[in-house]
């Protein structure tokens, strides 16, 4: 039966994680019973560096629960590579791992259905938002504007889908291959690849507590999002460039008329065509200068260049369906 790790980032969140723990253990308790997962399955609670006694509960509930298992950062370093550090330890002993909000905004019921989808045979499993009539017209709109920009800019990611998913052993060796340090979980997963599926749920509000993501935080986690995966907006100085040289070439034309009709002050011809020759001159070799950059960033990243799902050499010798049971 397969090992299950719920892997929870928690950063000074030591008012949810009783109740957290204890929803969670029922849950558990009842996948375990259900056989749908084995006794082993674990929830795996990472401390972020967290200033409360955060830890000190995490501690207090490994020895009462066995369910309950802990790992803690030496300092904050941030949701997604909190959720990283788990989901590397997960790796090492389970067969699938879920990662979910320590607040229980992402709603738990559907955790089934996550196992039902790994059981037959997805090793990505994304939880996507039904709807988000919870939150706030503000938060709403920027989030689909950003979807949007994002898909743009050539990034593949899955619309109305955070950090609630499944990911398989197999997706996680994929991604132990990322080496970036700028992570952007939800932008790497989709291009791991292997066949996945969706679970679509409704969005609670965070029981107790405020977000550990203000405004400040999530403006950086968004522009992380675009700069770690597209070199678009590089090409776009170049672009904007040959736009203005091009435009420069009308201003002559318009300025030498003018000229000739004697209707300009003398210098201003001149100087017209040079600020906008010049200015998409500069801005074209920027961007000249940005494409050598751009692949300079990419193979710095040294990301894996492929992954492979199957080998099939021969009828008979077909890679073994991982067994999940
Ligand atoms: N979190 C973390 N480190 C941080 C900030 C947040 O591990 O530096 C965790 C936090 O404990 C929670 C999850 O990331 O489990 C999502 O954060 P939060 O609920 O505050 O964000 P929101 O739901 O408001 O976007
Ligand atoms: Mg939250």
């Amino acid at each position: 039966m397969s090992i299950l790790y719920l892997v929870i980032p928690c950063y000074n969140e030591e008012e949810v994680l009783p109740e957290t723990v204890k929803r969670l253990t029922i849950k558990l308790h009842s996948l375990v019973t259900s056989g749908k997962v084995s006794a082993d399955s674990r929830m795996l609670f990472v401390d972020d560096g967290s200033k409360d006694k955060t830890w000190e509960l995490i501690e207090q509930f490994i020895s009462e629960n066995k369910y309950v298992g802990g790992i803690k950062l030496s300092r904050n370093r941030g949701h997604q590579n909190a959720l990283l550090a788990g989901l590397m330890t997960a790796k090492e002993k389970c067969d699938c791992a879920i990662s979910l909000d320590a607040d229980l905004q992402d709603d738990i019921e559907v955790l089934d259905q996550f196992v039902d989808k790994y059981k037959e045979g997805c090793e990505v499993v994304y939880g996507v938002r039904s709807s988000r009539e919870k939150d706030t017209a503000f938060k709403r709109g920027t989030a689909q504007f950003y979807y949007k920009f994002m898909k743009a800019l050539g990034v593949d990611i899955v619309y109305n889908h955070a950090d609630y998913r499944l990911m398989g052993k197999r997706a996680l060796e994929a991604l132990s291959n990322y080496k970036e340090v700028n992570l952007f979980l939800r932008g790497i997963v989709p291009l791991i690849g292997f066949r996945s599926d969706y679970v679509y749920y409704e969005r609670n509000e965070r029981f107790a507590g405020e977000s550990k993501y203000p405004l400040k935080k999530m403006i950086r986690f968004a522009v992380d999002g675009i700069t770690s995966f597209s070199v678009k907006p590089l090409k776009i100085i170049s672009n904007l460039g040959i736009i203005s040289c091009s435009l420069s070439v009308i201003f002559l034309i318009y300025a030498l008329v003018s000229f000739f009709m004697g209707s300009s002050v003398a210098g201003w011809a001149s100087q017209m065509c040079s600020i906008w020759f010049l200015g998409g001159l500069q801005m074209f070799c920027i961007g000249i200068v940005g494409t050598y950059v751009g692949k300079i960033y990419s193979e710095v990243k040294s990301r894996p260049r492929f992954i492979i799902d199957k080998t099939v050499m021969d009828k008979k010798e077909e890679a073994p369906a991982k067994d999940k049971e």
